[in-house]
């Protein structure tokens, strides 16, 4: 442990990249907004039990990847891996099944003890969106149409692909597991050790598998279209149907499942090439199954949730801060009026910055490097007179204007 640098996997938001993540998040709330979704927010850490259950002992998350502790009540405690889990147990906890169907968004910090690499943290945040009782496939093509629009938004949309897949209902996920479990087993002498662990607990997970040779061998897996229910079928058309009318292009991968397991139907992906390997900005699915699982009322649920560290780093450029007015007193006297002046412009909402010492020179410099926008300077004798200077710093022309109408001569700058 090295006490003064930050754990591996955080990164500290200074304001630059905090304003990066600033456009990313509001981008994505406001997309949501229009749309009718609402904000929540839910805890950051939940009893493990809650992701437990609902990510299933054989995801990647739930084996390898909790940050779980135990508090000083003997509590088993989980820093949240992901964020449906939590909204799922808060319709549970909260009653909410009553007043279906549900649209939710939120933004909050994840944990995840991954191995650290671009775009792979162990605290990142997301963005996402939860739709709850609303079983009909209208209901994916929204969520996946909030996902295109948040990301149309910061400017990526025409830099990404929809990736888009069926896992179909339980009796079409029976009918696969057999295939697949079958074809599967001719390979067991080929196939890497997480996979043949992944071939007795979750079959379909091999699909996901990342190692090179596991996925020389999926690729000629049998197709899961193939043995999809005609409902099942017939809803994933509906979803197509739905997406085209909206001119939303996608790609059919029939390879893509989601890491969890309590998806179904629709599951879908955005990628984006330009970031490299880590190039999934955003991912989602429906989860009919997952409030029943927990012990809720059975539930329909679909949505996705968007890593804002990599939305971020698509963002063209970084927004720029709010201008400030720079107040530069010359002399003790001008101190004190400065700081008077300060709180009237601010209560009018002007953003004012003070700086604490130096002189005009020094005061002028710092006023640029904080890109302030306009001086005003209080020197002894213009107070006197009352008035002070005004720069504007981009032009540098000066003026001089009388204090009482300072509100009126900045107004262009609030
Ligand atoms: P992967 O297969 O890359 O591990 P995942 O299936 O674990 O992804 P999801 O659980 O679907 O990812 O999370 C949704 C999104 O959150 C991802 O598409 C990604 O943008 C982001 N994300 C997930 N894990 C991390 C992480 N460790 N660091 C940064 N962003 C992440
Ligand atoms: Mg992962």
């Amino acid at each position: 442990m090295s006490g003064l640098q930050p754990v591996r996997g955080t990164h500290d938001l200074l304001p630059d990249d905090m304003r990066r993540f600033r456009r990313v998040a509001d981008t994505c709330g406001r997309a949501a907004l229009c749309f009718g979704y609402q904000e929540v927010a839910t805890p950051i850490f939940e009893f493990t039990e809650v992701f437990k259950r609902t990510l299933g002992d054989t995801s990647d998350v739930v084996t390898k990847e909790m940050y779980t502790f135990t508090d000083k009540g003997g509590e088993t405690v989980t820093l949240r891996p992901e964020g449906t889990a939590g909204v799922a147990r808060a319709l549970i906890s909260g009653g909410l099944s009553q007043h279906l169907p549900l649209k939710y968004f939120y933004v909050g910090p994840m944990f995840r003890y991954e191995r650290p690499q671009k775009g792979r943290l162990r605290q990142f945040h997301q963005t996402g969106v939860e739709l709850l009782g609303v079983k009909e496939p209208a209901g994916d093509v929204e969520v996946i149409a909030i996902g295109v629009e948040f990301l149309r938004r910061i400017g990526a949309w025409d830099r990404c692909e929809l990736e888009l897949n069926t896992l179909g209902d339980a009796a079409s996920r029976q009918a696969y597991r057999q295939v697949l479990i079958s074809y599967l087993n001719g390979f067991r002498d080929q196939l890497s050790k997480e996979s043949l662990e992944r071939l007795e607990k979750n079959p379909l997970r091999v699909l996901d598998s990342k190692d090179e040779n596991d996925q020389k061998i999926v690729a000629n897996a049998p197709i899961y279209t193939d043995y999809l229910t005609p409902e099942a079928t017939a809803f994933f058309a509906e979803v197509k149907a739905g997406l085209d009318a909206l001119g939303i292009a996608y790609r059919i991968n029939p390879r893509l499942v989601r890491g969890l397991d309590y998806y179904c139907h629709t599951c879908f992906e955005i990628t984006c090439p330009e970031l490299g390997a880590q190039k999934t900005v955003l991912a989602g699915g429906r989860y009919d199954g997952l409030v029943g699982l927990m012990g809720g009322p059975e539930t329909a649920g679909v949505g996705w949730a968007s890593g804002v560290e990599r939305c971020a780093m698509l963002l063209a450029e970084t927004p720029r801060a709010p201008r400030p007015i720079a107040i530069v007193p010359l002399g003790e006297a001008a101190e004190h009026t400065a700081t008077i002046l300060a709180g009237r412009l601010r209560r009018q909402d002007f953003i004012v910055d003070l700086g604490f010492s130096g002189n005009m020179g020094k005061r002028m410099k710092r006023a640029n490097k904080i890109d302030a926008v306009a001086a005003v300077i209080l020197g002894d004798d213009e107070l006197a007179r009352g008035e002070a200077g005004l720069k504007l710093l981009d032009s540098g022309e000066q003026k001089t204007v009388r204090l009482d109408e300072l509100e009126a001569a900045l107004a262009a700058y609030r």
